[in-house]
């Protein structure tokens, strides 16, 4: 379970943080991820679990994609008003490269020869659909550019995932929002605090959510709003998959089923599977 917990700084910031370890864990453990995937898929599921923290309702909906052309392919991130956030990512297998300095060289694996792109439904006739370029592949400061350019909100954003060999030891994200009028004197001492902030996946490890923002904001006396359970959940069920499978249309579904036996879907983000017979297609054709 990962506890996300919210403050309130000098009036006019939000801080929210999140100790994400036990969402990239189950995310390694039904995608087969190798490390470098493991960590890109790992950030951009956290960063997923802070946005999804600001949707009003239960039941909003936000999907994340960042296409970098980079070996890792495309990642996918969703999050609901509920606390839930899963992911996948187009390259489980990739090979992890470690650059000079000894980090991961995320931003190398996932590229930034394209976009990032974010999508909130939030019961609207039309999601409200925002975009920008990716700067570093890097994920945290796509973020954060992202919220600059297309949201034209200034915020900070860092995330770390660190591994221990093919398991996560520790991850988290700090996500701070700046409201409009917030005072110059503020603003310079809050770069002066997130300038420091880094080896994020060592800041989380033992730590919770909290002591993370006491440690770095302290200064400003937060003022906590909210702690919140965030957990990799699926939302797929057997309605959706049977949608998709009458999407087909009979004739190709049948073809399936002659050809292999049976149709037998696999959810990305869950792994989980969906099997159907010619009896189960047969029925499912025959509803209205
Ligand atoms: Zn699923």
């Amino acid at each position: 379970m990962s506890v996300l917990t919210k403050a309130l700084i000098a009036d006019y910031v939000t801080v929210s943080a999140i100790e994400s370890k036990d969402i990239v864990n189950k995310a390694i453990k039904i995608h087969d991820l190798s490390p470098i995937a493991a960590a890109a898929l790992g950030r951009a599921l956290t960063m997923a679990a802070l946005m999804g923290n600001e949707l009003k309702n239960a039941s909003d909906y936000l999907t994340v994609t960042i296409d970098g052309k980079g070996p890792l392919g495309k990642i996918t991130v969703c999050a609901d008003g509920e606390g839930h956030v899963k992911g996948d990512i187009a390259n489980h297998v990739a090979e992890t490269v470690v650059k000079a300095d000894g980090h991961l060289d995320v931003g190398g694996a996932v590229g930034k020869d394209g976009f990032i792109t974010v999508i909130r439904d939030v019961g609207l006739k039309q999601p409200y659909v925002g975009t920008s370029q990716l700067i570093s592949g890097e994920i945290a400061s796509d973020f954060a550019y992202y919220y600059a350019t297309s949201e034209q909100q200034p915020c900070g954003v860092t995330l770390g995932v660190g591994l221990d060999r093919k398991y996560c030891r520790s991850a988290g994200g700090v996500f701070v929002q700046v409201m409009p009028g917030c005072p110059e004197e503020v603003l310079s001492r809050l770069e002066t605090v997130m300038y420091a902030m880094d080896e994020m996946s060592y800041q989380f490890d033992g730590s919770t959510a909290r002591q993370v923002i006491l440690r770095f904001f302290g200064e400003f006396d937060p003022v906590f709003l909210q702690d919140r359970q965030v957990v990799y959940k699926c939302n797929c069920n057997k309605r959706k998959i049977n949608a998709l499978v009458k999407s087909l249309g009979k004739s190709e579904a049948d073809a399936i089923i002659s050809e292999m036996g049976q149709i037998e879907v696999c959810c990305h983000f869950c792994g989980r599977k969906y099997v159907y017979t010619q009896q189960d297609a047969d029925k499912l054709f025959a509803d209205r």
